[in-house]
């Protein structure tokens, strides 16, 4: 936690849950991006944290935008983004949602079928498009699965395609799933792309454009690689497998830009035992899976949690103040919290700047979304 979150509790004592944001961290996270990738262009993956104070901040520093609707489009246009930094990353869009879009200036959209391809052609003539190809989501902790993309020879067939149709064929992208782990799993993508691009010179369409996505992780309980080490990886396979016809590269980083910056702030509603002889505590807290913490599905993303006791600790089941019975955040990940915890006490969630605020629901039980400060 940084010494301004702190202070910020300490001064303020927000309600609890809060989500509270160190802008500066953010801006951090943004410079060594900048350092890690120096040329490649930076387009935030908005859902990650929408927040207006981190919207503003980056659009200040110069960054471009990844955006998945066209609610978010206007919040990066309120923020003051020109569209021409917009991209429209979605593969799945209302055909009125692209003309929306088109409407406020929007250019570059992404598609990975036939039909969103004539869709975007229909709807945003003239527009950049990119094709997104299939990944195996290999050595993610949130992978994105078969979801999204299309196989390399359906993209070749797209992309030759799309000038006909009247859109400009202008390049690949994909995304290696979230939470990356593991630096080298782009190569194997930027050589897929790399052999759509010389597979489409063969039908005489020159693509000039490489998305390498997101999936750069955040720290949480395990260490990662720092992001020198995925920059100098992904630039050298760029270079191996491109050669000197270079493409511009762009990346959509989301977790890595915020989600350090943030920790949530959380009380203790209840500690119980299910029997006398239950050697494990339940400890609820006045957050869980529907307030924010949605990640912690299959304990897949495993929150660094402090509290600020100094007990011996054992193992605890953390679970969410709701009605559900899904709403139980961890019960097989090993997390212990001192015997003298106490109801109403304060606990941090580390590392929650990304994908928390937005996944709060809106009042299930009656619990407000979650409160985001961004100081
Ligand atoms: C969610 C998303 C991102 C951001 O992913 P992170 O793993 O948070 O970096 C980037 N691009 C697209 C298309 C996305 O859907």
């Amino acid at each position: 936690m940084t010494r301004k979150i702190a202070r910020f509790l300490a001064a303020e004592e927000p309600a609890t849950p809060c989500l509270v944001v160190d802008l500066d961290v953010v801006a951090a996270n943004y410079r060594k991006l900048r350092q890690a990738m120096p040329d490649a262009a930076i387009y935030y993956a908005v859902k990650a944290n929408p927040a207006r104070e981190i919207l503003d901040l980056l659009v200040g520093l110069g960054a471009s935008f990844d955006t998945a609707s066209v609610n978010e489009i206007d919040m990066v246009l309120a923020a003051g983004a020109d569209a021409s930094r917009i991209s429209f990353g979605n593969t799945i869009k209302k055909r009125s949602d692209i003309a929306a879009a088109y409407a406020r200036g929007v250019r570059i959209y992404a598609f990975d079928s036939r039909a969103e391809l004539e869709k975007i052609a229909q709807a945003a003539p003239g527009s950049r498009v990119f094709c997104r190809i299939l990944t195996s989501g290999a050595g993610a902790e949130w992978p994105l699965s078969r979801k999204f993309g299309c196989a390399p020879e359906m993209a070749r067939e797209l992309l030759r395609d799309a000038g006909g149709l009247g859109v400009v064929p202008w390049g690949i992208s994909f995304h290696v799933g979230s939470q990356q782990r593991d630096p080298y799993q782009w190569d194997a993508a930027v050589g897929e792309a790399a052999r759509l691009f010389q597979a489409l010179e063969e039908d005489g369409i020159e693509l000039g454009m490489l998305n390498i996505g997101g999936g750069f992780p955040a720290r949480y309980r395990k260490d990662i690689p720092t992001l020198c080490r995925y920059g100098a990886c992904i630039r050298r396979s760029i270079a191996r497998h491109f050669g000197n016809r270079m493409p511009d590269v762009l990346v959509e980083p989301g977790r890595q830009m915020v989600g350090n910056a943030g920790i949530i702030q959380t009380e203790v509603v209840l500690i119980a035992k299910k029997s006398a002889n239950d050697n494990r505590r339940w400890v609820f807290l006045d957050i869980g899976k529907f307030g924010g913490l949605a990640e912690t599905e299959g304990e897949a993303i495993q929150y660094p949690i402090k509290s600020p006791r100094r007990g011996r600790a054992e193992r605890v089941i953390l679970a969410g103040p709701t009605c559900d019975s899904a709403d139980v955040l961890y019960e097989k990940a090993d997390y212990r919290l001192p015997l003298d915890l106490s109801i109403g006490d304060r606990l941090q969630i580390r590392s929650t700047g990304a994908y928390t605020s937005t996944y709060a629901s809106v009042a299930f039980n009656g619990f407000e979304p979650l409160r985001c400060y961004c100081i």
